[in-house]
């Protein structure tokens, strides 16, 4: 049993390397390897055309496009946040020196519970950072309706929506700013890598200078900007990878399809079904374990799936809140955060990608008595 094959979580979506080579051989010949090069432009265009998206500025991964979106908007004092995220959404809080302020999630889509949003509000308030956790859209008119009343900047951690369309329109455009990460295990990506989305251009061309040391010219700097900039060999190999994104994207749909016949019957299991009307990118496959009525807990279930070479994942156990750098804010309490810390517990993310086989997935769902 345990000799068998290991099934991950996630398996990057590769490109052809002949495809690669060829772009690859482009490149050389130019002598153009970054700095705002051919590849760098035509991704950028091409993404967003893809994603519906007026403005899109590249990055080199999907953490600083969040601390650079917060230097951008000049945001200061305190952003309310969620604790049910990957570390990155808070930590790029951290490095502004901006206080976190975790507000609740609510269970029905695992974002920030709007209802809780306002009673978080403090005069030093001066942003909103959601997370549209597992490709799941926010409560985006909710939020924005807070943040319209008391004047607060909404930047969504949206790292895991690459794609996520509601009623035709992306996600994407909610708020004042987005973020994607491109990282090897997202449903795009382009090994490391990530983009900021934004409304107007005269924003995009601030973000431009900002991931360029904040250069505006050969000799004007203009803002103490990083650097950001994505190299040419990733902006192809993120060309070819565009090309496949939606056929992987059906092929998790696939996964996802078979997981929920499976389980629909199973006691104890809580998983989401599609939402009419949102364009899903089946990013991840998470399930919530309640250990009375399934006959095992969460941990039981994830080292019984691990001990036969079926590696899910608990994502997010543990909350940001409960690592060291945050647990002594006042709001990271597990009295503030109840129903956070209950999916945190009971949560694991089964194996999802587009080489999932079905034999891949049945060795998934026996662990479920299936
Ligand atoms: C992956 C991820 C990030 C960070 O992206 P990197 O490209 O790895 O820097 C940020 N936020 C969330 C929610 C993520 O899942």
């Amino acid at each position: 049993m345990d000799t068998e094959k290991l099934i991950t979580v996630t398996s990057p979506l590769l490109p052809s390397l002949d495809d690669f080579n060829a772009l690859l051989k482009e490149i050389w010949d130019s002598k153009w390897i970054t700095n705002n090069g051919r590849f760098h432009q035509q991704l950028e265009r091409e993404l967003a055309d893809y994603l519906k998206v007026p403005y899109l500025s590249l990055f080199t991964n999907g953490t600083l496009p969040l601390i650079t979106a917060l230097q951008a908007l000049r945001v200061t004092g305190e952003v309310i946040t969620t604790p049910y995220s990957f570390v990155a959404t808070t930590h790029s809080l951290w490095w502004n020196g901006i206080k976190p302020v975790f507000v609740d999630i609510d269970p029905a889509n695992c974002g920030i519970d709007p209802e809780k949003i306002e009673a978080a509000i403090t005069p030093k308030t001066t942003a909103i950072m959601p997370v549209h956790c597992y490709g799941k859209p926010c409560d985006t008119a909710a939020i924005q309706a807070i943040a319209d009343k008391y004047g607060l900047k909404v930047i969504y951690d949206a790292a895991h929506a690459f794609g996520v369309e509601v009623d035709g329109e992306s996600i994407l455009n909610a708020g004042d700013i987005s973020t994607l990460s491109f990282h090897a295990t997202k449903v795009y990506n382009t090994i490391e890598g990530g983009a900021m989305v934004m409304h107007d251009e005269k924003t995009k061309q601030r973000i431009d200078y900002l991931k360029n040391f904040g250069f505006a010219g050969e000799t004007t700097v203009v803002a103490p900007g990083i650097n950001s900039k994505m190299d040419e060999m990733r902006a192809a190999y993120g060309l070819l990878n565009l090309r496949q994104v939606d056929a992987a994207i059906e092929a998790r749909g696939r996964v996802a399809r078979r997981y929920r016949e499976a389980l629909r019957d199973v006691e104890g299991v809580r998983f989401f079904d599609d939402i009419p009307g949102v364009r899903h990118n089946y990013s991840y496959f998470p399930v919530f374990i309640d250990a009375e009525k399934f006959g095992k807990t969460r941990d039981q279930l994830y080292f019984e799936m691990r001990d036969a070479n079926v590696l899910g994942r608990r994502y997010f156990y543990p909350l940001i809140s409960e690592f060291s750098t945050y647990r002594n804010l006042p709001s990271a309490t597990r009295e503030n955060l109840p129903e956070a810390y209950k999916l945190a517990d009971s949560v694991i993310c089964l194996p999802m990608h587009h080489a999932l086989t079905d034999a891949d997935i049945d060795r998934v769902l026996k662990h479920f008595g299936k």
